[in-house]
C-alpha cells in the first residue's frame, strides 16, 4: 500500500468537484486500494483527514481519523472513519471558529466558520449505508474534508484575512487560545 503524492492547492484535480462513485464499484479491488492508500497517505503525513482527490483520484470519498495527533494536539479523537458519497446537512446556526490546516496548503493556517452541529450519511467502505449526527469540533473536520469534494480549500472560506498565519506562527502565539475554545467547545458536545 504505498504512501501517495499529496496534491497542493492550485493543482486541478483539487479545484475540480468530485464524483460520485458507483455503488457496484465500492466493493471492488480498485476503489478498496484507493481507500488502503488514503489511510496510508493520512496516516504518514499526520493527517486528520484526508479527501481522494488530494492524492489525484477525483472521486467522492474521504478518510477521517484522530488519535494522539502531533499536528493538532487539541483535537478529540475521531476513530478511522471512511465516508464513500457522504452528504452533510447543518442541524443549527451555530458555528465556531475553527483555525484550520491542510495537507495541500503548506506551511499557512486560518480561521474559518464551521457548523458544530451536522447530520452525515454516506457509504461505509462495504458498501453499508452509515447515517449520524456529529456535534462538536469534529463538525468542523468532517466539514474540511467534505469541501474538498466540492473543489474548496478551507483558504476559500476564509473571511478575516488578517487569520492568516504560518504554522510555526500559530504553535507559538495562538495555539494555547485556540485549545482553549476547542476544549470549551468540547466540553459542551462532548466531541
Ligand atoms: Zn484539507
Amino acid at each position: 500500500m504505498p504512501v501517495r503524492e499529496i496534491l497542493q492547492i492550485g493543482h486541478p484535480v483539487l479545484a475540480a468537484r468530485a464524483e460520485e462513485v458507483e455503488f457496484e464499484d465500492i466493493r471492488t479491488p480498485k476503489v478498496q486500494a484507493w481507500i488502503d492508500d488514503m489511510i496510508d497517505t493520512m496516516r504518514d503525513a499526520n493527517g486528520a483527514g484526508i479527501a481522494a482527490n488530494q492524492i489525484g483520484i477525483p472521486y467522492r470519498i474521504f478518510v477521517i481519523e484522530v488519535a494522539d495527533n502531533p499536528r493538532y494536539p487539541y483535537k478529540p479523537s475521531i476513530p478511522l472513519t471512511i465516508a464513500i458519497n457522504p452528504s452533510i446537512e447543518f442541524l443549527s446556526d451555530e458555528t465556531f471558529i475553527s483555525n484550520e490546516g491542510c495537507l495541500s496548503v503548506p506551511q499557512i493556517r486560518a480561521d474559518v466558520d464551521r457548523h458544530v452541529e451536522i447530520a452525515v450519511s454516506y457509504f461505509d467502505r462495504n458498501g453499508e449505508i452509515a447515517s449520524h449526527e456529529i456535534r462538536g469540533y469534529s463538525a468542523c473536520t468532517w466539514q474540511h474534508e467534505y469541501d474538498h469534494l466540492d473543489g474548496i480549500l478551507f483558504p476559500h472560506r476564509v473571511t478575516n484575512l488578517h487569520s492568516f498565519c504560518s504554522w510555526a506562527v500559530f504553535q507559538k502565539y495562538k495555539q494555547p487560545a485556540f485549545a482553549k475554545t476547542v476544549r470549551q467547545l468540547v466540553d459542551k458536545w462532548g466531541a
